[in-house]
């Protein structure tokens, strides 16, 4: 299979040719939500983004095993191996069990996943479902000579990795500039070097979730599960790793050293990072309190937004920026998205009611490769959009009478639509402006049809003009009369 698809490998900093390692067979792992609160807009985006990745993987035909995992244990408020346990506190403070808290934000974030049409991975490990291979996994790393055991703690021994293996291989810091910006080790910290991290946690008496193992009964570290749940799943070596660049500098750099110190291998060949979703210029997060819930932005329920607006239309506005620039929350931008979602979707309902000549003004074949060649170049979904917008404006004047198509420049201009509207880019039409909507429009157009026969010209006029001002217009044809949306 050439695909002649390009990736940015944020390990070599560059675009290289997509090669998977077990063609057609693609392993795919995205790290998931942390499920101790709702997911925000921001957490949204980078799944929408692995989607669109996912999907157009699918559209060429690879067969995509895609693990996106959900962490439900083992993360500490701070990311520095100390702090509360997250699930812990929210437990606390909602009066319910973790396991109450994981399941429900783990059910909301399925149902907020859903209305944004992301497809489902095809497994979805959890942390607490998997302690047994993460600590056969500190086992390994242990017996390897790359950790060491502290009072029923276990530490990463990054000093011992550096000397054989570059720790700083994803993002290229200095690692002297790295010591600078870390904590000194505090008299009672345990840890041998200020970058060592913690594999496997001792827990206190008082700590609720808490496993049995060869150190006493405690909790993993926050890195771990992801390598053990990835090589579980996909191998020791597998082909795409991704999730937001906020995870780079440290859940992926450990987890790269995790793999190498277990399995001797580089994780993953490709690495993948989307850019943030910012708020006026601010990365949105839980913890700084900016982040918009999807539901909040579905209704418009928030002091930063002057009104709702519809999963599709916020699904766009994400696909129009690339993923990996910073996307800046505005309500002009999501204006503007929703006009141009409506537009294109528009233009998809129209396919059905162009009406073929025997001439053809158009050339489909050079378009279609702009499209392939959009997101074969790392996934450029604006750009895409830009060339389907050619699409749309064929369409438009097609339906017109101003271009002439043929049945088979219809028939390709639908599997075009089809190709990178529906199975790519992941929209659809809104439930009001398919069947529902449909359903009334046509129950109108017979009233309609009916006055005319009757010859009540005053009524048909009535139900012309009426739809149109709110933005429906009517075509009458030798078939009979079809609408659109203006
Ligand atoms: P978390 O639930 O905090 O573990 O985050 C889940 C995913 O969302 C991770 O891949 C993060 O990198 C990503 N993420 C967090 N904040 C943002 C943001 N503002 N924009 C885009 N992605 C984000
Ligand atoms: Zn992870």
């Amino acid at each position: 299979m050439d695909s002649n698809l390009y990736i940015y490998n944020t390990l070599s900093r560059t675009k290289e040719k997509f090669e998977p390692l077990h063609p057609p067979l693609v392993g795919l792992y995205v790290c998931g939500p942390t499920v101790y609160s709702d997911v925000h807009l921001g957490n949204c985006r980078t799944f929408v983004m692995f989607d669109l990745i996912f999907r157009y993987l699918l559209h060429l035909d690879y067969k995509v095993r895609y693990v996106r995992n959900i962490t439900d244990a083992g993360h500490l408020e701070g990311d520095m191996d100390e702090g509360d346990d997250k699930f812990a506190k929210k437990a606390r403070l909602e009066q319910l069990e973790p396991m109450e808290i994981v399941q429900k934000y783990t059910l909301g974030f399925h149902d907020v996943m859903r209305l944004f049409n992301a497809l489902p991975p095809g497994i979805e490990p959890t942390a607490t479902g998997h302690i047994i291979e993460q600590i056969e996994m500190v086992k390994q790393i242990l017996n390897n000579g790359y950790a060491y055991e502290v009072n029923g703690t276990v530490y990463f021994d990054v000093e011992k990795y550096c000397k054989e293996f570059n720790y700083t291989i994803l993002t290229n810091r200095q690692l002297d500039d790295l010591l600078e910006n870390t904590r000194e080790l505090g008299g009672q910290n345990e840890k041998r070097g200020r970058l060592d991290f913690a594999l496997w946690i001792k827990a206190k008496p008082e700590h609720i979730m808490q496993w049995p193992s060869p150190w006493g009964t405690g909790f993993p570290g926050w890195h771990i599960e992801c390598s053990a749940m990835s090589s579980k799943y996909l191998g020791n070596s597998f082909d795409i790793h991704g999730g937001g660049m906020d995870l780079a500098a440290t859940h992926h750099t450990n987890e790269i050293a995790q793999s190498q110190a277990c399995h001797h291998v580089q994780p993953a060949k490709y690495w993948m990072h989307t850019n943030m979703l910012t708020v006026n210029g601010t990365r949105m997060s839980k913890s700084k309190g900016n982040g918009f819930l999807p539901h909040e932005l579905f209704t418009g329920s928030h002091e930063l937004l002057s009104r709702g607006y519809s999963s599709m239309s916020v699904r766009f506005f994400m696909l129009q920026a690339h993923y990996r620039s910073t996307l800046d929350f505005s309500n002009e931008a999501l204006e503007a998205s929703d006009k141009g979602f409506k537009r294109l979707i528009n233009a998809y309902s129209l396919l059905e009611k162009l009406n073929p000549s025997h001439k053809s003004d158009i050339d489909l074949k050079s378009l279609t490769e702009r499209c392939y060649a959009a997101m074969n170049d790392d996934f450029n979904s604006p750009v895409l959009i830009a060339e389907l917008f050619e699409a749309v404006h064929i369409i438009n004047s097609v339906y017109d009478g101003k271009t002439a198509a043929t049945s088979d420049d219809i028939e390709e201009l639908k599997k075009l639509m089809d190709n990178f509207v529906i199975d790519v880019l992941g929209l659809k039409q809104e439930s009001n402006q398919s069947d529902d909507m449909g359903k009334l429009l046509d129950f109108i157009i017979n009233l309609r049809s009916e006055a005319k026969v009757n010859k009540d010209y005053a009524t048909s006029d009535k139900i012309r003009i009426g739809l149109n001002s709110i933005g429906i217009q009517l075509k009458d044809n030798k078939e009979g009369t079809t609408w659109n949306k203006i």
